[in-house]
C-alpha cells in the first residue's frame, strides 16, 4: 500500500466518511503546504496528551492545564470527569447514551441534571458477542456503586432506530437482575421523539419533551 493508500483507509474510519470522501481528504492535503501537514499532525499528538477518559462514566475529556483556572484537584487525580465530580450532580438519576456527542447534546439542553454513562456503540442486531463491543459490565459496575449514594432511575437514552431500539430491549435484559434486586427504575427516552431520530442532532425542545415523556 502507497501513503495515498494507507492515509485513505485511515480517514475511511472516521464516522460517516466513505472511500471518495475519505480520497478527497488526502488530495486536500496533498495540496496543503508542509506546514499545514505539521501542525495537523501537532494538534492530533496534543489532543491525544490532553485528554483522558472517564473511569465512572467513560466520556473523553480535556485535563485542565496545572497551574491554570481551578485547580485540577477537583477532577481528581485526572481520571474523573468534571461531570462525575461534580458535587452538585442530580445522582439519583443515570442516563445512559451510546457515545460522547450524544451526551453531549443533553447536556447542551439543560434540562437532565443527573449522571452519565457511555455505552461506548449500540448492539447490532444480530451479533452474539455483544459484551465486547458495549461496555455492560461497566455499566452493571456502576450501577452498583452509584445505587450507594441514591441512585434511583436509569434512564436509556438511545437513537430511536431499529439498532437503537434493540439495544434499549438488550440492556434492559441485562439490568433485569440488578434493578430489580437494587428496586431501581429503568425508563426510555421515545416519546416526544421522532421514528429516526438521532439523539447527537436532536434539539432542546425534542430533548426536554422525550425526557418528560419518558416511560
Ligand atoms: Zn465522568
Amino acid at each position: 500500500m502507497d501513503t495515498i493508500e494507507k492515509l485513505t483507509e485511515v480517514f475511511k474510519e472516521f464516522p460517516g466518511i466513505g472511500e471518495r470522501q475519505a480520497k478527497r481528504f488526502v488530495y486536500f492535503l496533498m495540496s496543503r503546504n508542509p506546514a499545514y501537514a505539521e501542525n495537523l499532525s501537532l494538534l492530533i499528538k496534543d489532543l491525544k496528551k490532553e485528554i483522558s477518559q472517564c473511569k465512572e462514566c467513560f466520556r473523553f475529556f480535556l485535563r485542565r492545564p496545572k497551574g491554570v483556572g481551578a485547580p485540577t484537584e477537583n477532577v481528581g487525580d485526572n481520571k474523573i470527569c468534571e461531570i462525575c465530580s461534580n458535587p452538585n450532580i442530580d445522582s439519583s438519576t443515570l442516563m445512559v447514551v451510546e457515545k460522547d456527542s450524544d451526551l453531549e447534546s443533553v447536556r447542551k439542553s439543560r434540562f437532565y441534571h443527573g449522571k452519565y454513562f457511555i455505552l461506548g456503540g449500540l448492539v447490532p442486531v444480530v451479533e452474539k458477542n455483544t459484551k465486547n463491543i458495549v461496555r455492560v459490565n461497566e455499566l452493571i459496575n456502576q450501577i452498583k456503586n452509584q445505587a450507594k449514594s441514591g441512585l434511583q432511575e436509569i434512564i436509556l437514552a438511545f437513537s430511536l432506530n431499529p439498532q437503537g431500539e434493540h439495544t434499549d430491549f438488550y440492556i434492559r435484559n441485562e439490568l433485569k437482575n440488578i434493578t430489580e434486586s437494587l428496586d431501581l427504575k429503568i425508563s426510555s427516552l421515545g416519546r416526544g421523539l421522532s421514528t429516526g431520530t438521532e439523539l447527537e442532532y436532536s434539539d432542546n425542545d425534542t430533548i426536554k419533551n422525550a425526557l418528560k415523556n419518558r416511560q
